[in-house]
């Protein structure tokens, strides 16, 4: 941590704070999150770590004492959109000096100090290694009356994060590895979440333990690169799956992000072989479909050997489905190039797909690659690729229609009577139930497919 006043010579750890701090009044934070799963996670984290410290989680900025932009930079103009939320509760500082408002997230990681110099409303600064030192952070900051910025990777201690969450719920996230050292050209993770680092296999299947303990049946396991998994023992991914279905009563696994070139035909059998448990979803992130583009991108495959391991996953995982991340308008991308990835999509029958025009990122090597594509161009293909999705879409859901689905109820809304829950195969399942049912696994028939959801009733 480094501070304006002080350095981090802050020793204290957070139960020694949460117990000077249990007598006094109750406060309320405000997190705004944006990003992936992994920020979701780290929201989690954070409210129950200022739980230790008597700030509870409260739904307005208006309402609360400490207010946090939890931030990421994988999309376009991620600091400016830091810039003007903080602004936004400039007049909320203005009517009570005693609020504090940070950054976190890989924004934070990014632009450490300079945001504090650049946006005066912004009291401190954290980054994604530093988010265990909030209650420190928070505590300094209010008693000494200082900024602070904490965003320096910890390259040398053991990569500890037992799951932190209030309510977990039914289903909830596990994160075991951090970090990615692929270097993907438009990539800026490597760089605000840092070089990969897993954590040790025996706090995994104890931290699951303990999760089921508290009524999870399902848990999906998050990473920047999820199946680079390695414990300090050499165990890999696949290990680590094994020993989750047998060392703990989960019903369900799920995992995010894999990259395809850490698929192995030995991780498609575990999960065939294990097809009970762990769910035959697979997130398989194309990112282009042309061999050059993949090169210029530094992914790692050919088009050919992304297809392979595709089919791969499809015989050898019966019944799997799949979705996958698309950029369009990569540098140097030509209209030939970009069919390549349209043509992507009739080669692997990808249900749904995440896709996004490219825009640069700090730090990454496309940034200073001089053939970049105009954005009308971009926005062109990115409108022509959801559209041939959503006719492939349209045809691939269908099938669900007629079907009966064993689905997870996570919630029971009671404004409707409805109940939302997950099939196998990652589908959002709507229908009317009762709330004696969320936990259970229910068999559902489906009614009515549209592409991102399904609505059907329980037999
Ligand atoms: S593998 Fe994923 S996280 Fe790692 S650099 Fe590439 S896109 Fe980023």
């Amino acid at each position: 941590m480094q501070t304006d006043k002080s350095n981090d010579q802050t020793n204290v750890s957070t139960s020694t704070v949460a117990n000077a701090e249990t007598k006094a009044a109750r406060e309320g934070v405000f997190i705004s999150t944006y990003g992936c799963q992994m920020n979701v996670h780290d929201t989690d984290r954070m409210h129950a770590l200022l739980e230790m410290i008597n700030i509870e989680q409260v739904g307005r900025p208006e309402d609360a004492s400490v207010i946090i932009i939890n931030s990421c930079s994988v999309r376009e103009k991620a600091v400016h959109k830091v810039h003007s939320e903080a602004g936004r509760y400039r007049k909320l500082k203005n009517k009570n000096p005693n609020l504090k408002i940070g950054v976190g997230g890989c924004v934070g990681q990014q632009e450490k100090g300079n945001l504090l110099k650049d946006v005066p409303v912004l009291d401190f600064v954290f980054g994604t290694d530093t988010i265990d030192k909030l209650p420190q952070i928070v505590q300094e900051v209010r008693k000494q009356n200082t900024k602070i910025t904490s965003a320096r990777f910890d390259h040398v201690s053991p990569y500890q994060i037992e799951t932190l969450i209030k309510n977990p719920g039914v289903a909830t996230f596990v994160n075991i590895m951090k970090g990615c050292d692929n270097f993907c050209t438009f990539c800026v993770v490597p760089f605000t979440r840092g070089r990969e680092r897993s954590r040790n296999i025996e706090e995994i299947i104890q931290d699951v333990q303990k999760l089921t303990l508290r009524g999870v049946k399902e848990v999906t396991l998050i990473g920047q690169n999820v199946n680079s998994y390695k414990s300090d023992h050499g165990e890999g991914f696949g290990d680590l799956l094994l020993r989750l279905t047998k060392e703990t009563n989960l019903e369900r696994i799920r995992y995010t992000t894999p990259h395809p070139k850490d698929f192995n035909i030995e991780l498609a059998h575990i999960m065939r072989d294990h097809r009970e448990k762990i769910m035959e979803y697979i997130h398989l992130p194309a990112q282009s479909g042309n061999t050059e583009i993949l090169e210029r991108m530094n992914r790692g495959y050919t088009r050919e050997e992304y297809l392979a391991k595709a089919k791969m996953l499809q015989s050898e995982v019966p019944g799997a489905t799949f979705s996958t991340d698309l950029i369009v308008g990569f540098p140097g991308e030509t209209e030939a190039q970009f069919e390549d990835t349209l043509s992507l999509l009739d080669e692997v029958p990808f249900e749904s797909i995440y896709a996004f025009k490219y825009s640069p990122r700090p730090f990454t090597k496309a940034a200073k690659f001089l053939d970049q594509v105009p954005e009308d161009i971009k926005s062109e293909r990115l409108t022509r690729l959801f559209a041939k999705h959503r006719e492939i879409a349209h045809n691939l859901t269908r099938k669900y229609e007629g079907a009966t689905l064993r689905v997870l109820v996570e919630e029971y809304h009671e404004s409707d009577g409805g109940c939302f829950g997950r099939s196998t195969q990652n589908k959002s399942i709507h229908f009317k139930g009762s709330p004696e049912l969320v936990g259970q696994t229910v068999n559902v028939k489906i009614n009515c497919a549209y592409p991102s959801t399904l609505h059907g009733e329980i037999v």
